[in-house]
């Protein structure tokens, strides 16, 4: 297939750990007769220094005409000046913002090589492969705020409409048929008239057309202890905007280390956004020692959601699982293992492509 993918490698370790995804698919694209055409834009402070805005026009217009979109991090110290006219981190919402990204979808994957290095017991994180759905767009995050005139009470609104809350739920209701048929809605609704909402819609929505899924409710509070105590008993995982900031990050220290961990930011159509979860590292940027492989994994679910190269986005991750089992290790993660830079962990990973 021929697929026109858009690099944003943004600022501190991004440009490293972009360029090892980059030779990671064009090692798939060589080894499976594909053509990807690769674009590389600015985002973030870099882009603020070039051109005084985070998001350039020109790199909106290349990422709505292409397939996937890639990205490293934003952000940095360089940039943190409360008082600045603008901010890195201002880039990356109006990117998802403009692509109309509702979905964010993170795997959450114990890998049998880094199981001692989680914070729980090898026992229950060893086999934990969890699909987190978190809508993006909708929420607390968005229903605005107002003030008392003096000040002294503000108030944040949680919103969702019914079609909000039913395409997020369509998007993991097909994540959970491809998989276990397993679907855990999470909201909190024995107090929020909003997740009340939000129960009926999803239990109408999988009933009506996906009758073959099993689906479960969890209240949110309880699904923060079920995280920790049981991972292993949850397949995919749907919702809301704020229960899914928190219980992702939550789910994020089972497998071990941030470096690793990948995601996507989908929509209804058009060009889905992949990153790495962790930000641009500005203490270790431009040394040679950053872990890619949670960019690699993220190009690897472009791979798969947006390319539709499912068999690919398979090769992909096991040969990253091959590289760790191998073990080849960076700095983030040395447990023992031989520790390696930021290229030759992308060399590895292209070596076992092969
Ligand atoms: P961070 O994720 O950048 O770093 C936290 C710690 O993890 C650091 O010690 C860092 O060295 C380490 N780390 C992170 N990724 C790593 C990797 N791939 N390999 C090895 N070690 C890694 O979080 P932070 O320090 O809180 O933020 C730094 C900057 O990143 C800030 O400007 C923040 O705003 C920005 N940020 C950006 C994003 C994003 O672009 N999506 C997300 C979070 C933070």
């Amino acid at each position: 297939m021929n697929a026109s993918i858009v690099l944003l490698p943004g600022d501190g370790i991004g440009p490293e750990i972009v360029r090892e995804a980059r030779k990671v698919l064009e090692a798939v694209a060589s080894a499976h007769r594909h053509t990807f055409e690769f674009t590389e834009k600015l985002i973030g402070g870099i882009a603020i220094d070039e051109t005084g805005d985070p998001l350039p026009q020109s790199t909106l217009d290349a990422c709505l005409a292409s397939d996937a979109v890639i990205l490293g991090a934003v952000g940095g110290p360089k940039w943190s000046d409360p008082a600045a006219k603008t901010r890195p981190e201002a880039g990356l919402l109006a990117v998802r913002r403009r692509l109309g990204l509702f979905a964010n979808i993170r795997p959450i994957v114990a890998r049998n090589a880094l199981i001692g290095a989680s914070p729980l017991k090898a026992s229950l994180v060893d086999g934990v492969d969890i699909l987190m759905y978190r809508e993006l767009t909708g929420g607390i995050y968005f229903g605005g705020s107002t003030a008392s005139d003096d000040g002294t009470t503000v108030a944040d609104s949680m919103r969702y409409s019914v079609g909000e809350i039913e395409r997020i739920v369509r998007l993991a209701a097909e994540g959970a048929r491809s998989r276990s048929g397993r679907l855990t809605s999470v909201d909190k609704a024995n107090v929020l008239a909003v997740s009340r909402l939000w129960r009926k819609t999803t239990e109408r929505v999988v009933q009506d057309e996906f009758p073959d899924l099993t689906l479960e409710h969890q209240l949110v509070d309880a699904m923060a202890m079920h995280l920790v105590t049981r991972p292993k008993d949850f397949d995919v995982i749907v919702t809301g905007n704020l229960f899914g900031d928190i219980l992702s990050d939550e789910a994020s220290v089972l497998p071990g280390s941030l470096g690793m961990l990948p995601s996507a930011s989908l929509g209804a159509s058009g060009p889905g956004l992949y990153e790495p979860i962790h930000g641009s590292a500005p203490d270790i940027a431009g040394r040679g020692i950053a872990n890619p492989l949670g960019t690699i994994l993220s190009a690897a679910l472009a791979l798969r959601h947006s390319l539709g190269l499912a068999a690919e986005a398979d090769a992909v991750e096991d040969a990253v699982d091959a590289v760790l089992d191998g073990g080849l290790r960076t700095a983030d993660i040395a447990d023992g293992g031989r520790s390696v830079g930021t290229a030759d962990m992308g060399d590895a990973v292209v070596e076992a492509l092969r």
